[in-house]
């Protein structure tokens, strides 16, 4: 027996399953199926972001910042404390416990937007009909006008670097260490290898990036993260460039790893070694041959700007499909299909997308950054400013970093902007919401910023584009 719905989503990660309540709040009946099940073997929602992505990773961020302060910076505050404890175990509950309280709200809201949870593992076939199987190895079949495939992505593994989960681990083992490692390797500093090595790194690890490309964070404006590299250094981060891993071997329980650099060989000895070179989309036994769905050269389901596959009526939207894998971009796609599938014109502006790195301090952007504008040979001017030059972060301690904006030379509008600071991520949405209005430089300038704040900086850099910040010694005069 087939069982019919006008939407069937595959996949409740944040692409998913925003998707499905989207679709349901606009009339459609709609059945999502998730594969995840926890370990003691009961059906999870939220995909990777919430159980082994976004959310325990901030959980993790948050408490590892929270002993950085109270062991190196509350003592500068006048705050005597002995010696902090540590008790990872209590860490981790709480991680848990977070990740607990939002799975199981998105489970409710499903359930309140009247959205049918099916457990299984989902294949389209053709003609827009779903197989699932069960984790009993039940079979049934759906077929629905719509369907959205959402199925995200899982970690790359590296033959040089094969993931035991227990001295080899990729970011899910990374996120679950039972102990604070010694030494510890990561291998790619990029994204999530930033964070997690910050995590341990705060907690007492002894950190070692090891990072093929010669540019750090190649896809950052580069004046931001030349800052960066020069704070993560300060903080104790051992960032190794123009390495590339080529070999590993556990031995007495020890990693054993060599790398090269350029042609000469180096062996290093972790405790533990962290694999975080890259996610791919998860498409394997996702959809048949004769279902109509193509993939890209790059292993990425094909779709247009809307997010249709070449199947008509199927859609995919998140980690699966081109773009940066980001929570809220797939949110946003889902939310883009949803509003098609209802008949509405609903579309995403692909170029305003922030891209953030959750160490301390934060790293983020959005727009352009001044060598792609510099390549597409457009003229452009810039304003910085630093945070040392902010009274409310001197008096938070916090004021390393600096705000970036850019704008177009001839007609004023924001092209870009970019940030390493505290509540870096905070500040640049602030200019995506101006960028999405086709905002001027001029127009930052003129508003009122409360006093003392953060975003005083954002202003100070937009005065700063034409030469008027007022509390630093302006490059050119206006
Ligand atoms: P997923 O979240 O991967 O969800 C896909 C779901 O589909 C899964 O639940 C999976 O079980 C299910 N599924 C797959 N195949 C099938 C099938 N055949 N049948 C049924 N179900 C299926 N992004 C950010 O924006 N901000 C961050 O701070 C951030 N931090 C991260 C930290 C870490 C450590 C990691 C690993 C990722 C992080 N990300 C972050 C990335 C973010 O988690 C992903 O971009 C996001 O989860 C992608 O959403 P998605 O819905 O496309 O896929
Ligand atoms: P991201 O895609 O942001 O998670 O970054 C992954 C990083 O891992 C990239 O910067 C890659 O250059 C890096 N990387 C991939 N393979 C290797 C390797 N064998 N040795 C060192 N770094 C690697």
């Amino acid at each position: 027996m087939t069982t019919h719905y006008d939407v069937v989503v595959i996949g409740a990660g944040p692409a998913g399953y925003v998707c499905a309540i989207r679709c349901a709040q606009l009339g459609k009946k709609v059945a999502v199926i998730e594969q995840w099940l926890d370990s003691k073997g009961k059906s999870v929602l939220g995909g990777t972001c919430l159980n082994v992505g976004c959310i325990p990773s901030k959980a993790l961020l948050d408490s590892s910042h929270k002993y950085q302060e109270a062991t190196q910076h509350f003592a500068a505050h006048g705050i005597g404390l002995e010696q902090p404890s540590l008790d990872i175990s209590v860490m981790m509950k709480r991680k848990d416990q977070i990740v607990g309280q939002l799975t199981g709200g998105v489970a409710g809201l499903l359930k309140h937007n009247g959205v049918e949870v099916i457990q299984g593992r989902g294949k389209l076939l053709s003609n827009r009909r779903v197989q699932v199987v069960s984790a009993d190895d039940d079979e049934s079949i759906y077929d629905a006008e719509n369907i959205v495939l959402a199925a995200g992505s899982v970690p790359i593994d590296i033959p040089v670097a094969p993931v035991d989960q227990v001295h080899i681990v990729d970011s899910t083992g990374a996120l679950a260490f039972e102990a604070v490692p010694g030494k510890l390797g990561v291998i790619g500093a990029g994204v999530i290898g930033l964070e997690l090595g910050s995590v341990w790194g705060r907690l007492g690890s002894d950190v070692v990036l090891l990072e093929a490309m010669d540019s750090f964070l190649p896809t950052m404006d580069t004046q931001i993260a030349r800052e960066s590299q020069k704070l993560f250094k300060k903080q104790g981060l051992d960032i190794r460039l123009g390495a590339r891993v080529t070999g590993s071997e556990v031995i007495d329980g020890k990693v054993h790893v060599t790398y090269a650099v350029g042609e000469d060989s180096h062996t290093e000895i972790f405790d533990r070694l962290i694999v975080s070179v890259g996610r791919r989309p998860q498409t394997g036994e996702l959809f048949a041959e004769d279902s109509g769905v193509t993939m890209d050269e790059r292993g990425s389901i094909f779709v247009n700007e809307g997010c249709a596959t070449e199947a008509p009526g199927v859609w995919a939207i998140g980690d699966i499909v081109r773009g940066p894998m980001l929570a809220h971009k797939g949110s946003e796609e889902g939310v883009m299909v949803a509003e098609q599938i209802a008949g509405k014109h609903h579309p995403l502006n692909y170029e305003l997308i922030p891209s953030i790195i959750y160490t301390h301090p934060e790293i983020a952007g959005v727009g352009k950054t001044e060598q792609e504008l510099e390549a597409e040979g457009v003229a452009c001017k810039v304003g910085t400013f630093p945070f040392a030059a902010i009274g409310r972060a001197l008096a938070a301690g916090d004021s390393d970093g600096l705000v970036k904006i850019i704008a177009d030379e001839d007609t004023d509008q924001l092209l870009g902007a970019h940030c390493v600071g505290p509540s870096a991520a905070d500040l640049v949405q602030q200019m995506l919401i101006a960028m999405e209005f086709g905002s001027s430089v001029e127009d930052i300038q003129m508003m009122v910023f409360g006093h003392p704040t953060l975003s005083e900086a954002v202003h100070e850099a937009a005065l700063a584009v034409d030469g008027k910040a007022i509390h630093m010694a302006n490059r050119k005069k206006r």
